[in-house]
């Protein structure tokens, strides 16, 4: 044996690579889960002042006859929307991130360890409002809207290509303001098509009513 030798060892960590695993192996039983008990999970992402909670209340007002709904809100430490959709008789659970600016599928799976899942057949998960890492973070939802408005001017979509390409659905809301704003929206859709083609995409605003109707068939409501 040669004593002199040393040893050099280089180990390569990436970070990302086992966060985004790890997340995606709880994603997956969150989703078995949500299956087994029959629900549709939506997951809504979209920045601070889109209208997140609001297009959530619109929906519920929409569906809540027919489906029985739990509203989870993700917020770095406030229960300002989970407060408000509850103030309609929906069920919800809040989640408080602390410094985490988007939720996880385990915080999801944590969260919902002691509701009985049995009671709903929707649920509606609101996002950290943030449009940048909720996107690289799947919940295990069915399906992920992404919803922008025309208060945001008109770069949204062009700064957040990543966000829409994971996007299944995207809401454009607040249309009702679109006119007073001066926003053109079908330069925004052009912007969204130039990323994917083929995204269902949906013009509404959450205030009025209009095309939460649509919507609300397309989420298979
Ligand atoms: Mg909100
Ligand atoms: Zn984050």
């Amino acid at each position: 044996m040669n004593g002199s030798q040393k040893e050099h060892r280089t180990v390569n960590l990436d970070i990302h690579k086992d966060l985004f695993g790890a997340n995606e192996e709880a994603a997956a039983l969150n989703k078995k889960k949500f299956k087994e008990f029959g629900l549709t999970v939506i997951d809504i992402m979209g920045s601070v002042g889109t209208g997140k909670t609001q297009l959530i209340e619109a929906l519920c007002e929409r569906i809540r006859g027919k489906h029985r709904i739990l509203m989870v809100a993700g917020d770095l430490a406030t229960t300002i929307d989970a407060d408000r959709v509850g103030s309609h008789e929906i069920d919800t659970v809040q989640i408080n991130t602390g410094t985490a600016c988007h939720l996880d599928a385990r915080m999801i799976r944590v969260a919902l360890t002691d509701v009985d899942l049995s009671k709903y057949d929707v649920v509606f998960i609101e996002n950290v409002g943030n449009l940048i890492c909720p996107a690289g973070y799947p919940l295990g939802a069915d399906k992920k809207i992404v919803v922008v408005s025309v208060t945001e001017g008109p770069y949204m979509v062009r700064k957040h290509p990543l966000t829409i390409k994971m996007a299944d659905i995207i809401v454009i809301n607040k249309i009702d303001l679109a006119e007073v704003l001066e926003f053109n929206i079908d330069a925004l859709v052009r912007d969204i098509r130039e990323v994917d083609a083929d995204l269902p995409i949906f013009q509404v605003s959450s205030k009025t009513g209009l095309g939460i109707d649509k919507l609300s068939s397309a989420l298979g409501f």
